[in-house]
Parts: C-alpha cells; structure tokens; sequence
C-alpha cells in the first residue's frame, strides 16, 4: 500500500472545485489526500448568485455555452442536470446599438458571419456599400501565410471595416472586454481560421455548416439551446460542488496562499495565512497568472516574467430590478451590445430576466449592465455611485429606462478577464515548457486555453488527472 498522494489546490472558484471533484472521483484508483486554500471568506470565485426582494440576482457568469460539453457534463455527474434550464426562446435575439437606436442582429449572423442572406440585405446596421463589401467575402481567396492575426484584422480583410465597427468589435467585446485589434484570432475563434482555410470563404463555410446543424439538432433534439444556467443560479453549481467535496476535501477559507517553495525532496511546502506551513507532493495553482508569478518568483524568475505577459481586464457589473412599466423598449432579446464607435459609456446591457425565467418578480424586468473593460478602462476607475448614475443616464436614452430602479448593486472585477492577446498561443506554450522544470505543480484555469465556465472547470479537471498521473 503506498501512502496516498497528498494535493493542495489554490484558488475555491468554479475552477478549484471541478479539481478537487475530479481527485475524488478518481480516488478509488489514485488515492489522494486533497487541501484546498481560498483567499476569500467564500467558494465560487467570480461566481456568485443573490437575492433581492424576488429577483435572482448573478453577479458574475449567469450562464455557461452548451457546445462546449464540461460544465453540462459536471451538472450530470453532480445529479442537478435536472435543474438546467434553457434560455427563453420567445426572446433568443441580441441588439446592436446602431446611431443611438437598438437595432435586431441580422437572423443567422454568428459572432461575424453571416449564414443567411435575406437578414443582412434587410438590416439596416450596414449601408449598400457596407452589405456589398461583405458579400464579396464568399469570392475572396483564403490567406495563405498562417501567422496568427487580430480578429480587427481578419474581420476587415474578409469583410470591411463596417462588419468590424458595427457588429463584430460589439460581439466579441461582450465575449471578452477586448479590443479587437489585439485579441488572438487563433486562440479565440479558431473556428473561422480553419472556416477560411478549408472552404475558402466564411459565408460558404457557414451556409453549408447551417444545413448540417440543423439536421443535426433536428436528429438530437438540441435540449437546452446554445446557453444554460442553473433554475437556482450558477451559484447552485457552487453549491452542489462544495457539498460533493467538502466531505472528504480540508477546505480552508480566508486562508490567501502567500508562500510556495519547491522542496530537494520533491513536492512544496505551502504557506497559508492562517495556516500551518504543509507539505505536498502536488500542488494545483488556480489564480490569475499575476499572482502565479507573486508565488512562484523567488524560485523561477523567467517563468514569472512569462506569466506576467497575458493582461488582464477589469470590468463593473450594475445589476439592477425596474418596474416594467418605467421601461419603454419592449425588451424583446436577450441583450443589446454597444459598439466602440457609437461613443456611448456602457459595454452591453444583459436583460436577464428576458433571458432565464424567475430572474424578476412579475411585472418587473433585471438589467445587467457592463461598464469599463478593455475598450474603456476609464469607466472603471470611477466611484461606486457614478457608476450608478452613468448606467442610470445611459439606460434612460438607449432603452427609455424610467423611475426609481428597485435595486442596484455594484460588483466590480479588477483584472479578472485574462486577454488573449495576438501571440496567446506562443505564450502559454512558453508558460507550460518553463513549468515542466516543477513536475507535480499544475496550472488551471480562463487564462490559458479558454475563458468561460466550461473551459475553467475542464481546465481544472484536467490538471486534477495530470496531478495523478505524474
Ligand atoms: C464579470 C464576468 C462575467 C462573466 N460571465 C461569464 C458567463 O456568463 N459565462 C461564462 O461561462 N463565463 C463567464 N465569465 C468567466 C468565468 O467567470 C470564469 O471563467 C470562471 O469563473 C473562472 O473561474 P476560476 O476558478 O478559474 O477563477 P476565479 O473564479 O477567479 O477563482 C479564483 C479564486 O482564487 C482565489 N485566490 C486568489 N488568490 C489566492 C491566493 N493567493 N490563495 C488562495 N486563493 C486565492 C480567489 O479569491 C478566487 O476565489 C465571466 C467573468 C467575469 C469576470
């Protein structure tokens, strides 16, 4: 009997906790003895769900993508799968902000393309030249060099700048807070390289892509649309999760890892405020990169400095209840994206309560609006209560928002949206090879090889296995 491995996981969020499950369910075969460290008082990181007065509140993720399958899959083996819920399909549009009015995004348009002609012509987002330069696209031959590139950049060499300006820069933004003349198309949206690569045109790509989906929905039922949440919030994720492994996992909270250092005999002795010195033989960092590289500087300098070059965003979220009566837009989508040149002080407003049902009591409807982020970090800087103000000038001329809200609260996000910037790729592969030198120390989580839930807890899945074979 060999003595079972002993793990420590930094970090309690959505990531840390799909590690710690995934060590217990491959117990039986690899025992192990599993810490984990949260810095904060609670477990969920960025994910957090609340209640006021009737409304189910999210002030971070609301929701998770169902073509990615990680998230779905964990709510299975969790047993919640029946609390999943679709998006509300009266409703399954977004808006675009286009000359201060929201305006429909053409049916079929994905992210940038277009599968369906009819929509666009009828749009009035794009002018005549503007529809012209776009569908020029499908005569356009592909690129023949592979470099990696700007999303700004492969969006106005396929086409124009206008699909740029008015639609794509909106929609990736809300995605990612980034600027798209920096974001990595390859680490990104792969998915339109290898669209461009093989078919030669996106419009091409996509229209027969269309036919295969459909079939395909037709034959598996498509059961929750594109985007799920939990009925509860994805705090029940949380929830369930924290119940699964707190029976067998040490979970500490308010206990910041603040210390890291690599032992002659194998494995790290860890140091927690709070908490005795410990060692372990494996040792799952969870954190943003910059305080990965806090921890492991005084022993690997370059690695450090490789994990210092992904930036990081910051974002505010005001999340507020109104009278449906004290709105004039009949809020008939799911949210209304903003784009950079239409000069306006907001990213998107998310209408929760059009998205998921029991987001708002009857009669009232919750807004999510974003504030700040890459493209404006100025609006991040600002108070709690002109945060407050902005969104309230702004809803009122974008939607005709009216009144006294029924509640507003602030939840802000400094440096918490990683940026995959042009060269993502080459430097998380840089990251990983300098890491090889600390075999038993893993990395997980959004700001490597995908940001949203589905790829955080495969991440952390995945560095849970790593951590047992190794
Ligand atoms: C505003 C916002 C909205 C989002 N919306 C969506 C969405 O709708 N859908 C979606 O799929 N994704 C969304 N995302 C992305 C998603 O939230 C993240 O991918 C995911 O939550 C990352 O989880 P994580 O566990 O890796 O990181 P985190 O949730 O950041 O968890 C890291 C944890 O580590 C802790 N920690 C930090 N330092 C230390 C230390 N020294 N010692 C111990 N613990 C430490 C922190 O307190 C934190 O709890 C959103 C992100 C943001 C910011």
């Amino acid at each position: 009997m060999t003595a079972p491995l002993r793990i420590a996981i930094v970090g309690g969020g959505i990531t840390g906790l799909a590690a710690a499950h995934r060590l217990l369910e491959l117990q039986p075969t690899s025992p192990s003895s599993v810490s984990l460290y949260e810095a904060g008082p609670r477990l969920g990181g960025l994910v957090g769900t609340q209640q006021i007065d009737g409304y189910t509140l999210e002030l971070g993720p609301d929701s998770f993508i169902t073509n990615k399958p990680w998230a779905v899959g964990l709510c299975k083996r969790l047993g919640i799968e029946d609390r999943l819920i679709p998006t509300d399909a009266r409703y399954r549009r977004s808006l675009v902000l286009r000359r201060g009015q929201p305006v429909e995004v053409p049916e079929g348009f994905q992210l940038m393309t277009p599968a369906q002609v009819w929509p666009v012509l009828t749009s009035s987002i794009f002018s005549w030249w503007g529809k012209l330069r776009m569908g020029c696209e499908y005569f356009l031959p592909a690129k023949r060099d592979v470099q990696d590139e700007s999303l700004g950049s492969f969006v106005r060499r396929r086409f124009g700048q206008q699909v740029l300006d008015r639609l794509v820069q909106p929609l990736v933004g809300g995605i990612y807070t980034s600027d798209p003349e920096k974001l990595s198309l390859r680490a990104t949206l792969p998915r339109f390289l290898e669209m461009e690569q093989q078919h030669g045109s996106l419009i091409r790509a996509s229209r027969s892509a269309a036919k295969t989906a459909s079939a395909n929905e037709h034959a598996s039922g498509a059961r929750y649309g594109l985007f799920t949440t939990l009925a509860g919030g994805t705090q029940e994720l949380i929830q369930a999760l924290a119940d699964r492994v707190s029976r067998e996992v040490q979970i500490h909270v308010n206990a910041p890892v603040t210390g890291l250092q690599p032992l002659e005999s194998g494995g790290f002795l860890l140091t927690a405020q709070g908490q005795p010195p410990q060692t372990f033989d494996r040792v799952i960092l969870t954190l943003p990169t910059y305080r990965v590289a806090d921890l492991v500087q005084p022993f690997a300098t370059e690695w450090s400095r490789a994990l210092r070059e992904i930036e990081y965003a910051s974002t505010t979220i005001v999340v507020s209840g109104h009278r449906l009566a004290d709105v004039k837009h009949p809020l008939d989508a799911f949210g209304l994206v903003i784009p950079a040149v239409e000069h306006r002080r907001i990213l998107a407003v998310s209408f929760t309560s059009r998205k998921f049902p029991n987001r708002a009591p009857e009669g009232h409807v919750q807004l999510r609006t974003f504030v700040g982020g890459a493209m404006q970090p100025e609006y991040f800087g600002i108070s709690d209560e002109e945060t407050k103000q902005l969104v309230r000038e702004e809803l009122r001329d974008l939607l005709g928002v009216t009144g006294t809200p029924d509640f507003e609260v602030v939840a802000r996000y400094p440096r918490s949206m990683p940026q995959y910037h042009v060269g993502h790729l080459e430097r998380v592969k840089r990251i990983r090879e300098l890491g090889a030198q600390f075999p038993g120390l893993g990395l997980a989580g959004s700001s490597y090889d995908g940001v949203g839930l589905p790829d955080s807890i495969h991440s952390g899945e995945a560095a849970a296995e790593q951590a047992v074979r190794s």
